[in-house]
């Protein structure tokens, strides 16, 4: 089958196909790039509104024929949300094929076990409005960790924009980090969470006294990433899985990468991390888990379907894969 998907939680408005046949995605997206400060949700929106037209029509140049349209319920912003999803129903609608409806933080973990063809890894997901590590357990990707406030993408980005650097802040991050020394900010684990609210503002008021802004670079991704790091370990330990899987827009860091690299192999456990193009949000990615849902009858009704800007990966009963052990 073929499977077109649709991605609009925030700001990618994102179009693909996923043949199930072949294994090739193919995606074309329209990022929102503000012109200043952070992403507002009301011209996010405008920009899917604005966007998602063009993309959907550029995939379907591309398609013979199409079996379902998957697109993600959330979790994300709801303006945006609703844009994307109004877009699928009238698609599937029209092309009288089956709805699927995915949930967009699942998706960011299932695309590296799908390129990885790992079995049970532990997933960390690292994007923008989210920070969360995730293992199967019993019918159910369980929330063994996570941020308890703002994503690690969008802390990294309150930062950049405290010191007027552009969106998105990450890879400016990671590139001005590359001439830094270490300068001491605070780390935050508790339990298995993280926060990262108290790092960023200690970040700007070191910036603020002084400090080398390379220096705070430095120390941001070596702090926020080493707990990141932390956690997913902990999971790998507690789950004894030994495959570890990244997700998420800020996985798309070298350094991040390198670290939990070091860390697996460090514990014998096989690490994998999707191309760039599966890491930021992609309707790749939206396809792939709605094949797999499709493949198991896991469809929507056009009635049922309403986004969820909410929506948590723990809440989706996992139809789509054998149960395993961990
Ligand atoms: P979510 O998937 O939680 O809805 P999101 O929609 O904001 O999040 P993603 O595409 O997963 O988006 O991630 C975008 C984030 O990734 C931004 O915050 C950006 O700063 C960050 N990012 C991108 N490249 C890098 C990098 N090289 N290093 C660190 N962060 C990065």
């Amino acid at each position: 089958p073929t499977v077109l998907g649709i991605e609009g939680t925030a700001w990618a408005a994102s179009a693909a196909l996923y043949d199930t046949e072949t294994d090739d995605v193919s995606i074309s997206s329209d990022a929102y790039q503000p012109d200043s400060g952070g992403l507002h949700p009301r011209e996010a929106a405008e920009h899917m509104r604005e966007a998602i037209p063009a993309v959907v029509e550029e995939i379907l140049d591309e398609a013979d024929s199409i079996d379902a349209v998957a697109f993600s319920r959330g979790p994300g912003l709801g303006p945006c949300l609703r844009i994307a999803g109004t877009a699928a129903r009238a698609l599937a609608l029209s092309l009288d094929v089956p709805l699927v409806g995915v949930n967009h933080m699942l998706a960011h973990a299932e695309i590296g076990r799908h390129r990885s063809g790992f079995d049970t890894p532990v997933c960390l997901n690292a994007s923008g409005a989210n920070a969360h590590v995730l293992a199967f357990r019993n019918g159910r990707y369980r929330v063994l960790g996570e941020t308890m406030d703002t994503g690690i993408g969008n802390a990294l980005d309150k930062f950049t924009r405290h010191v007027d650097w552009s969106h998105p802040g990450g890879p400016k991050i990671e590139r001005a980090a590359r001439d830094g020394e270490y300068a001491e900010l605070p780390y935050v684990v508790t339990g298995m969470d993280f926060s990262f609210s108290g790092i960023m503002s200690a970040a700007k008021e070191a910036v603020d006294g002084g400090t080398r802004i390379e220096d705070v670079c430095y120390s941001l991704q070596e702090t926020t990433f080493a707990m990141l790091a932390e956690v997913a370990e902990r999971a790998l330990s507690l789950t004894s899985s030994t495959e570890l899987v990244l997700g998420g827009g800020v996985g798309q860091n070298q350094r991040l990468r390198a670290m939990l690299g070091e860390m697996c192999e460090a514990r014998g456990v096989d690490f994998f991390a999707p191309e760039a193009r599966f890491l930021r949000d992609n309707a790749g990615m939206i396809a792939v888990l709605g094949a797999k849902m499709l493949a198991a009858g896991d469809t929507i009704a056009i009635a049922d379907s309403r986004v969820d800007s909410g929506f948590r990966p723990d809440q989706v009963p996992v139809t789509w894969r054998e149960e395993t052990g961990v």
